[in-house]
């Protein structure tokens, strides 16, 4: 599972009764993102919510793909603002806290970490798959983001 199959909405219990419907908790769940994200119940959220929903609409759905929200661009967004947290240099809890305030989102800091881990292998390979290749600059570059994303 991806980490974004990991990724839970606050609150949730409390906002799908202000929506007067159900909702998966999954924050990426394809209902999810339709019903609370993108759908017309926003005004019915209480003024602190809707600020986080509407939040997490701009930054994560902001596209126009044809098959948006469907398109895969939410997921990578938020991969990209996980890695960039860690980049920051914040552990897992951490990042736990930050979403939740950004976006009332939480996760289980255990799934951030191995999130945060497999990332790290997946570009050590790439590092040595540019190396073998004789691509440099690919390689340093990858280098340098595995340093960030390792603190
Ligand atoms: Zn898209």
């Amino acid at each position: 599972m991806a980490i974004t199959d990991k990724i839970y909405v606050k609150n949730h219990r409390q906002l799908a009764s202000q929506l007067d419907t159900s909702f998966p908790k999954s924050a990426f769940s394809g209902a999810t993102l339709d019903v609370l994200f993108t759908g017309d119940g926003i005004a019915k959220l209480d003024d602190a919510s809707r600020d986080r929903v509407l939040d997490f609409a701009e930054d994560f759905l902001d596209c126009d793909c044809q098959g948006h929200p469907h398109c895969g661009c939410p997921e990578r967004k938020f991969i990209a603002y996980l890695l960039e947290l860690r980049a920051q240099g914040l552990g897992p809890d951490a990042i736990v806290d930050v979403m939740g305030d950004d976006y009332m989102l939480y996760a289980y800091p255990g799934d951030v970490l191995s999130f945060l881990d497999n990332s790290v292998r997946t570009l050590e390979a790439a590092e040595r798959l540019a190396d073998v290749d004789g691509q440099n600059e690919a390689g340093e570059e990858i280098r340098r983001k595995r340093r960030e994303l390792s603190g």
